[in-house]
This record gives C-alpha cells, sequence and structure tokens, in this order.
C-alpha cells in the first residue's frame, strides 16, 4: 500500500536549513575496498571471545555478553586478529577505547548464514535473540539495540519507518530507498510482523523525490506499508518529532513511544534486521556518506564496520589541505573527528569535512528568546543554561534537561554564540553523577541501617540469651537450695529418730 494523505500534525520550532545533500547523490552507491586492518571497538559488559593469532571469518562474533540484550560484534571479513588494545576512536570524551585489530587475508571469507526465521509474534523471542546475535542497533545515529526497542510487550499499532534523515549534508537513506527499495519495506514488513504493529508508517521528507517514487513503488504490493511525505524541517527525524509529525501524538516526558503504541525504526536498520532474520547475516557493513569541503568524490560509500576513516577519505579523494575539522555525523549533532585512523563504527551514517567557520566569541545572554521559539522539545533552552551556569543541576533536570534531544537548533539561532548544548551535555553528565552519588550514598545508608539493626538484633538476642542462662542457673542453685535443706531436714529427723530411740530404750532399761 503506498499513500501520502496521512495528516501531518506539525511540532514546535525547528528550522529550515540547506541540506546541501544533492552533491552527495549524483553517483550511485560504491564500495570501499576492504583495508588491511580493521579496528573493531568492543562494547561495555563484553567479553572477547577472539584471541590474539586466531583467524577469523566474515560474520564471526568476536564478543560474547552476560546482559542478553547487549548486541554482538563481528569480524566484518576475514584474517587475523593481531591485537586487542587500545585504539582511536570517535567520541565525545576523546578516550581511547578496547579495540579487536583483524590484519585482513584478501579472501574476505564469510562464516555460513545462520537460519532463516520467518518473524512472527510467535517466535518473538527467537526473533529477539537473532537480532542480538546479529549485531542489530540503530543505524541512524543512536545506535540502540534493535532487540530492546521491539522487545516491547505493549500492544504496538504503528511502526513507524524513520526515513526523513533531516540532517544536513547526510543522504545514506536516501541513497538506500533510491537503489534498494524492497529491502527497505521487506525490512519494514519483517519488524511489523515481531511486533504484530497494525500498520507502518514510513515518512520521508519532501526533498528526496527519488526516494519517494522509488519507496512508493516498492510499497505498491506490500501489506503493510504507507509512504508519508513530511515536510522539510529539522529536526523532523527526531523520534518523538516524527511520532508527532505521523501520528499528532506526544510521547510525554519521560515516557516511551510503545507507551502510545509506537515503535520508530531508522530505514538502514530495518534492512540489517531484514538481513539478519532472512538472511542470516550479522552487521558488518554500513553505508557511509562522504561529503563536504575538499571532498573530490562526494557520495555514499559501502564500508566495512572496522575501516579506518582516513580509507574513507582517500577512497573520496579528499584535499587535507581544505577542509578545516571532520565530523562523524551532521553539522548539527556531529563529533568532531580527532583522528583518521578511528575505525568507522554501526553509528557512522556520514563524515563531513566541514570548511573553515568564521570563529565568533562566545556573549552574554541576551534573553532574546530565539531558542525558545525553534526547540523541539518545547522547552526553554536559555532557563536550562542559567542553571548549568549557576551548577543547578537538579534544577535544570526538573525543567526537562532530559527531554533535551542536543539537536543544536538552539545554538544554531543563538545571538551571542553560547555553545548551549556543550552546556546541556556538561549538565546531563553533571545530572547523572549526582544521581548516581545519590544512589550510591542511599545504598551506603540502607546497608549502614542494616548493620545496625543487625548489631542491635544480635545484642539483643545475646541479652536474651544470657538473662535465660542466668535464670537457669538461678533455678539450679535455688534447687540445689532445696534440695541440701530437704537434707537437712531429714538428717535432723533422723537425729531426732535415733534419740527417741535411745530415750525409749533407757526408759525400758530403768523399768
Ligand atoms: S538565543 Fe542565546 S541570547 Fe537568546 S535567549 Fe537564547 S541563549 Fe540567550
Ligand atoms: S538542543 Fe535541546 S534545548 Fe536546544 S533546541 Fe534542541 S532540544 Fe531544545
Amino acid at each position: 500500500m503506498s499513500s501520502s494523505n496521512q495528516k501531518i500534525t506539525p511540532f514546535h520550532g525547528g528550522l529550515h536549513l540547506d541540506g546541501h545533500k544533492q552533491v552527495s547523490t549524483q553517483t550511485p552507491i560504491a564500495s570501499i575496498p576492504v583495508p588491511q586492518y580493521l579496528h573493531i571497538p568492543v562494547p561495555h559488559n563484553s567479553e572477547v571471545t577472539a584471541t590474539v593469532g586466531e583467524h577469523v571469518l566474515r560474520g564471526q562474533a568476536l564478543t560474547t555478553s552476560s546482559n542478553s540484550m547487549t548486541p554482538a560484534i563481528h569480524a566484518s571479513s576475514s584474517g587475523t586478529v593481531r591485537a586487542i588494545e587500545m585504539h582511536a576512536v570517535v567520541n565525545r570524551s576523546g578516550q581511547l577505547l578496547d579495540c579487536i585489530s583483524i590484519e585482513t587475508d584478501g579472501n574476505d571469507k564469510s562464516i555460513e548464514p545462520l537460519a532463516a526465521l520467518k518473524p512472527s509474534a510467535d517466535n518473538k523471542q527467537e526473533c529477539l535473540d537473532r537480532l542480538r546475535e546479529c549485531g542489530i542497533v540503530g543505524l541512524g545515529g543512536a545506535g540502540f539495540p534493535t532487540a530492546i526497542k521491539v522487545a516491547t510487550d505493549k500492544s504496538i499499532d504503528t511502526l513507524i519507518i524513520n526515513a526523513v534523515e533531516c540532517e544536513p549534508y547526510i543522504t545514506c537513506d536516501d541513497m538506500l530507498m533510491q537503489e534498494q527499495a524492497s529491502r527497505v519495506i521487506n525490512g519494514a514488513e519483517t519488524l511489523a510482523s515481531i511486533v504484530s504493529a497494525k500498520e507502518v508508517l514510513i515518512g520521508i521528507e519532501d526533498n528526496k523525490p527519488e526516494a519517494i517514487k522509488a519507496m512508493q513503488a516498492a510499497a505498491s504490493n506490500a501489506e503493510r506499508g504507507k509512504i508519508v511525505i513530511v515536510p522539510t524541517i529539522y529536526p523532523s527525524g527526531g523520534e518523538k518529532q516524527l511520532i508527532q509529525l505521523l501520528t499528532g501524538k506526544e510521547v510525554p516526558s519521560g515516557g516511551l513511544p510503545a507507551d502510545l503504541g509506537v515503535v520508530c525504526v531508522n530505514t538502514a536498520t530495518a534492512t540489517a534486521s531484514y538481513d539478519a532474520l532472512h538472511q542470516g547475516l550479522a552487521l558488518t557493513e554500513r553505508i557511509i556518506t562522504v561529503t563536504g569541503a575538499g571532498v573530490k568524490k562526494p557520495g555514499n560509500y559501502l564500508t566495512r564496520l572496522g575501516t579506518p576513516i582516513s580509507k574513507l577519505l582517500d577512497f573520496a579523494e579528499t584535499d587535507h589541505k581544505v577542509y578545516q575539522q571532520l565530523r562523524m555525523g551532521g553539522p548539527l549533532m556531529g563529533i568532531p573527528v580527532k583522528d583518521t585512523s578511528s575505525p568507522v563504527v554501526k553509528i557512522t551514517n556520514c563524515i563531513l569535512a566541514e570548511a573553515a567557520q568564521p570563529q565568533h566569541a562566545e556573549q552574554p545572554c541576551i534573553r532574546c528568546g530565539d531558542c525558545v521559539r525553534v526547540c523541539p522539545a518545547k522547552l526553554l533552552p536559555q532557563q536550562l543554561y542559567w542553571f548549568t551556569r549557576a551548577t543547578e543541576f537538579e534544577k535544570a533536570e526538573d525543567h526537562g534537561l532530559f527531554d533535551c534531544i542536543e539537536c543544536g537548533c538552539c545554538d544554531y539561532v543563538c545571538p551571542s554564540n553560547i555553545p548551549l548544548v556543550d552546556y546541556y551535555r556538561h549538565a546531563k553528565f553533571e545530572a547523572n553523577n549526582i544521581k548516581s552519588e545519590r544512589i550510591r550514598s542511599d545504598r551506603a545508608r540502607i546497608r549502614f541501617e542494616q548493620r545496625e539493626q543487625r548489631l542491635e538484633r544480635k545484642a539483643e538476642e545475646k541479652a536474651a540469651l544470657r538473662a535465660a542462662k542466668l535464670k537457669k542457673l538461678k533455678e539450679r542453685e535455688e534447687a540445689k537450695a532445696a534440695q541440701q535443706e530437704g537434707t537437712q531436714d531429714n538428717k535432723q529427723d533422723e537425729i531426732a529418730a535415733a534419740l527417741a530411740r535411745v530415750k525409749a530404750k533407757k526408759e525400758k532399761t530403768n523399768d
């Protein structure tokens, strides 16, 4: 089914931005050659099962986890594990992470695919296990495990496929839909079967006419799958914003889409889920947009996970003298790339080479209210900023700090050039620390109180035992005394009897 007459409910705020998308959609998706070395970061809560010197095949799991929902990571080509050590990765903290480094052997041999599964509500647990086993996470940039997202036991009316891709420059989902629309529809159908969704809405921004055409054609024979064209406004690809656009429902603060009977999944995630369930394939590659200043061959590249970013830049013939900084992701939400030996990971949707920007110094807030007007989460960004500056993180939390989606709209419009999102990230970090500290001290207090109660109980038990012993002793002594008294009385009786007998005898003799 394909239709675009779905009612659209606009969300508050947002920005109309220049998309810069055409530049990377002029050529078909190309494949980056498998590099000599792959560096695959080890996720938290995971235990590495691969060993240095071991020969591994593409699709082979390299980690395991006691947490049943932590997705596995896999070798993305065949080769030998050369090291398991700290390596540069793209993250905001700039910290190195444990990575498994594989020297590829050029054969690109894979393990046997897992058996195909026919997803339904009846084999839901098997499907969730498969998604985790194949390492499926949100490929839109969040990296949230898909198995957790679809594990909900709430009744789901609507599965939303987030094909909006609203941030400027990024076009990997656009090209995926243009070239492989039926895979996207199959993926949507697969996930809809797992969550038993009654309808599937596929939201696409109106700046992607080719993708819309391809998706409408692919959806025409699908059982479920309605293409909904949404206006191009940033950040309509935010989960809460898209849900509001397509269903008119607002996810409440602290709530989940599933509470409204909705599950929302990114386009590439849907196709990866299809591959995992129907083809038995682990996630070992993804499409990445490489674009921006100095990129001579901007486009979309199918890249093995673990490939160093430098290889992508080289393949796209990037002039390193032209750009000022690299970013993983888009210009508003992307993370700066400090080291191009860092590998591409599951959430790498774009490598953006940014031209030099005029730098403006941060100025005091003039309370213009522009940030409030554009905030899609209906927050008071300047208020959050003041609370953060005053280190009143709990107040910031009370004012919806954790509802901030870090979209950067407020930063973008602020005439005082205040890096507001940096402040909010700091505030979230501190608020989380306070929460953890509170949990830790609550636990310590409970432990102390329990220990005190235990000691008190033990002291009471001891005192009771001592009292019982004393009582027993006293009773024993009393009994002994009584017995002695009895013996004394007997003796006196015996003496009296003997004296009586003597007296009687004497009297008899005198007679
Ligand atoms: S946009 Fe900037 S200057 Fe204006 S109120 Fe918000 S924080 Fe203050
Ligand atoms: S970054 Fe946060 S506060 Fe700023 S506009 Fe986006 S949601 Fe609102």
